[in-house]
Order: C-alpha cells, then sequence, then structure tokens
C-alpha cells in the first residue's frame, strides 16, 4: 500500500466553513497531524490516529506527517484558514525540499480553504473589492526590516492592507510600529477594520481610523485590514471600490465602456 499526504485549511472556525473537499479527507485519512486547537474543530472518525503537536514546531510536523506518508499511511495534515496561507503547507515542501529525496515522489496534495482575511473581509462588506495584499507581522521567519520594507512598497502603491500575525505576548510593540510607519504614508482618515475571530459565531468587528487605530485592542486571533485611499463606509458596511476612483470623484463623465461590469 502505498501513502499519501494531504494539507487541508478548515477555514475559519464556523464548521459551515469547511470544503466538502477537506471534510472527505479528513475522513479518509489513517492519521491526522495539526496544531491541537485546529485538530480538536475536526470531528473524530473511529480508529484514526491524531497527532497533535505544539504551535511553533512545524517543519518537525511537516517531517513527521512525511515520514507518516512515507511509511505508507494517508495522512492529513490540518492547517487553519488556507493551509498555503502563513501555514502548513510550505512547511511540507520546505520539508521536502530540505529532507529524503524519496518523499519527492510520494502523492502529495493541497486542499485549500477560507483565510482569515476573506472571513474577516465578508463581516464587514467588501474591502478587498480592490487590489490588496497580504503581509504577516510574524518576524519569526524574517526579518523585521523586510517586513517594514513591505509596509512601505504596500502604503506606497496604496494596496489594501491585510495584517496576519499582527501581535503576540511575545511582541506586542510591532503593530503599533507598523501603525506608526503607515501614518507617515497616508492619511489619518484611512479605514482601519480589526476583525476578531472572524467566520465564527464569536466575530467582533471594530471599524476605526489610522489616526486612532489602538495597537492593544488586537491579540492573535485578529486579522487587521488597513484601507486603499479608496476604501469606506456606506451605511453599516465598508467597501473598496473596484476602480481607482469613485464615479463621483470622476471630473469626466465615464465612457459606457468604462461603467460596464468586469468579471460578473
Ligand atoms: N492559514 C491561516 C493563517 C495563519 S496565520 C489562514 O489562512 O487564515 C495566523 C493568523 O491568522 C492570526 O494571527 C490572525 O491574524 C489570522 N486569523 C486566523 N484565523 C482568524 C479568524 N478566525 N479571525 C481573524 N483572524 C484570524
Amino acid at each position: 500500500m502505498s501513502g499519501s499526504l494531504v494539507v487541508v485549511g478548515t477555514g475559519p472556525g464556523k464548521a459551515e466553513l469547511m470544503t466538502p473537499a477537506t471534510q472527505a479527507a479528513i475522513a479518509e485519512a489513517t492519521d491526522l497531524v495539526g496544531y491541537g486547537p485546529y485538530l480538536e474543530r475536526v470531528p473524530a472518525v473511529q480508529g484514526q490516529c491524531r497527532h497533535a503537536s505544539d504551535n511553533r514546531v512545524e517543519l518537525d510536523r511537516a517531517r513527521h506527517a512525511l515520514s507518516l506518508a512515507a511509511s505508507g499511511r494517508k495522512v492529513a495534515v490540518v492547517s487553519g484558514g488556507d493551509p498555503g496561507v502563513f501555514a502548513m503547507a510550505a512547511a511540507v515542501f520546505e520539508a521536502v525540499e530540505a529532507g529524503d529525496p524519496a518523499w519527492r515522489s510520494l502523492d502529495i496534495r493541497v486542499e485549500p480553504g477560507v483565510t482569515a482575511m476573506l472571513a474577516a473581509a465578508a463581516e464587514v462588506g467588501a474591502p478587498l473589492g480592490g487590489d490588496f495584499c497580504a503581509i504577516s507581522l510574524s518576524d519569526n521567519l524574517k526579518s523585521w526590516s523586510t517586513i517594514e520594507r513591505r509596509l512601505k512598497a504596500a502604503a506606497e502603491a496604496d494596496f489594501v492592507i491585510a495584517l496576519y500575525n499582527p501581535a503576540s505576548k511575545a511582541r506586542p510593540h510591532q503593530l503599533g510600529e507598523a501603525f506608526e510607519l503607515l501614518r507617515a504614508m497616508k492619511a489619518g482618515d484611512t479605514v482601519v477594520l480589526l476583525v476578531r475571530a472572524a467566520g465564527t459565531n464569536e466575530a467582533r468587528v471594530i471599524v476605526t481610523t489610522l489616526a486612532e487605530a489602538d495597537a492593544t485592542q488586537v491579540d492573535m486571533r485578529t486579522l487587521v485590514i488597513v484601507g486603499a485611499s479608496t476604501t469606506h463606509r456606506v451605511g453599516r458596511w465598508v467597501y473598496t471600490p473596484r476602480g481607482a476612483k469613485l464615479k463621483s470623484q470622476r471630473t469626466t463623465a465615464p465612457t459606457s465602456a468604462m461603467t460596464s461590469p468586469e468579471g460578473l
């Protein structure tokens, strides 16, 4: 019997936001590997082995999953959100690259999931409606100067910026520093969203501005979205129009070609 490894994303938390493909991959696995709290979200299957580990040991976890697959097991590596966004899928391929050459011929695949920024955006409207980027503020695997360079580039280009891993006990000051850097480059009234536990029944949204954003209201279960210059409120929602400027801000009347909807 030949083994296999599938890396799945369980979505942001709510069971309904887990895809049927992920549910099927989990149900078929002989072994589940993942961070304890993510494994707890997954319904128990009789006879299945669960290998829960600490959050910080992603590469060890990836190597363990690969050796189980190489020994013939059907392994599902369980990640929160989407497994390819700041998560286990990349750790698995890093382990393949540095590990036993035989791992390259294993049956490895990835099932996508709803990532935190999509669940967070949906809580408030459509803040990612225009061009956006995602930056992890964690400096476990990259330098803080790299993070600063990327924040500056994103602000300069007027992207909507989704910030993952915005805070932790080990580095409480970093989000404050990121806000300071952005305040120097963007308008004070830029919309900022602090969305905690998006896509769960405990979701909490704070809509504020860059001038007033308070880093102490943010924890590791929060996704921060810093708007572009066009991001704004309409009623109780926040959205970013798809084009560079709002119709009402245009100085000349748009032609019909410019107003025809794209991608609908
Ligand atoms: N693979 C995950 C992200 C892992 S990084 C995904 O695709 O969502 C972990 C960070 O994701 C957290 O620090 C937080 O910023 C964000 N996050 C994860 N789940 C979240 C949720 N339900 N609500 C808000 N942010 C969340």
